[in-house]
């Protein structure tokens, strides 16, 4: 499928590439979609409308890969998120799009906010765009979602927990996060991950910082490689733009999420100053406030993503190092297939409708630790009664758009 059946500009046309200039519901900032039995790589911006730094970034890289379109090996679409939200330069106008992507949303029940809030017109737009691309793909299907940050600090990339979005996140140079879209609702990657898609989001930086739109671009060069969508040596000073990135050693590159703090509207809440991604904490340190009073720490880690604006639902993350063995067996067990036969232990079952979801009896099972389940790629978790339900991704370790025909 060409470009010009999802959009009124054809493939290889761009929008401007200097200024951020973005019309409402106006997605496609550009398309290179002349290949296309090879693999595809959406890359989007601007999920948040206070984040345009990725916007910046991907009209600059429109402008860049041009005089490259024949030269490459595959389908890349750059897409602006939240039009609406960015044009004002809000997070966003009616909800937050990036936790909007739920079923609930996007069947028919989820009518009324599609038609009536600004958000819901964005989801559709949005939604359609990417069907389109999803449903032409003959090869692997990759998306970056790129981000900032209220606060400062270095950049980081987020990754699903499913072996498939690991194998892509490790080969690039930055400091990996497991687990944090597993800890929020709605999130476009999960939705798009469940689609099938190889998924990795990108805090670039601090929002409105200039180096912010630097690591974007460099981010995206490394993703056209790591893709198979173009080749290394004809990236511009594709050195330079891995180094731009890579500030950390091996020890410490793979982080998990232990804790989120929800924040709903009302709770008057504040984060003390001077916190910034990676900062160290202890357990019972006061790190917040809000209108029940004081907020500490739950446990020992590093601090990730502290509020420090107006908007949003999280108050702040409590990563923690994961040990390369530790990803290393939950490799090894899931490449196995274990997860598949996990329901078969006593006191755990099957959902009927859902698959990769399983109910856990916790007076059987309890001799089986949390962790096994973590282990088995089973991140998302809440309590039924005296039951867990546990669950996980689907296409952990396959793809469904890679041809089977021996292609
Ligand atoms: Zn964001």
């Amino acid at each position: 499928m060409s470009a010009a059946a999802i959009c009124p500009i054809t493939a290889g046309e761009t929008r401007s590439a200097t200024a951020l200039h973005i019309e409402a519901g106006e997605h496609l900032i550009a398309a290179y979609a002349a290949r296309s039995s090879g693999p595809t790589l959406i890359v989007i911006a601007g999920m948040h409308g206070n984040e345009g730094a990725g916007v910046r970034a991907l009209q600059q890289l429109a402008f860049l890969l041009q005089p490259l379109q024949d030269q490459l090996l595959g389908r890349v679409y750059l897409i602006a998120g939240n039009t609406r939200a960015l044009r004002k330069g809000v997070r966003f106008i009616d909800h937050d799009l990036n936790r909007a992507w739920t079923s609930a949303n996007l069947d028919s029940s989820g009518r009324s906010f599609r038609e009536r809030s600004v958000e819901g017109h964005e989801l559709t737009e949005i939604d359609q765009l990417i069907d389109q691309i999803l449903v032409t793909a003959q090869d692997e299907v990759y998306i970056l979602d790129l981000h900032s940050t209220s606060a400062g600090g270095r950049p980081f990339a987020t990754v699903g927990d499913t072996i498939r979005n690991r194998r892509f996140a490790q080969k690039f140079p930055v400091r990996l996060l497991l687990g944090i879209e597993e800890q929020l609702d709605g999130t476009m990657l999960e939705y798009l991950n469940n689609a099938g898609a190889v998924t990795l989001g990108f805090e670039g930086g601090r929002h409105g910082s200039p180096s912010t739109i630097d690591n974007h671009v460099a981010m995206t060069w490394l993703a056209l490689v790591h893709a198979d969508v173009l080749s290394a040596d004809l990236v511009p000073d594709y050195d330079h733009q891995k180094r731009r990135l890579e500030a950390w050693s091996t020890a410490g590159r793979i982080l998990e999420v232990r804790y989120r703090e929800p924040v709903m509207p009302g709770d008057g809440f504040v984060m003390d100053q001077g916190f910034t991604n990676f900062d160290p904490v202890d357990s019972g340190q006061i790190v917040a406030r809000n209108n029940r009073g004081p907020i500490s720490a739950p446990e020992s880690g590093m601090i990730l993503m502290p509020l420090y604006q107006k908007l949003g639902e999280d108050g702040f993350f409590i990563i923690r190092t994961v040990a390369p063995f530790w990803l290393w067996l939950s490799g090894v067990v899931r490449n196995l297939r274990l997860p598949a036969v996990v329901h078969m232990l006593p006191g755990v079952s099957r959902c009927p409708d859902h698959p990769e979801t399983l109910l856990v009896n916790t007076h059987i099972a309890r001799f089986l630790p949390l962790q096994v389940f973590h282990l088995l790629g089973f991140r998302k978790r809440r309590w039924s009664g005296n039951r867990l339900v546990v669950s996980r991704r689907r296409h952990d370790t396959d793809s469904p758009f890679k041809r089977t025909d021996g292609r």
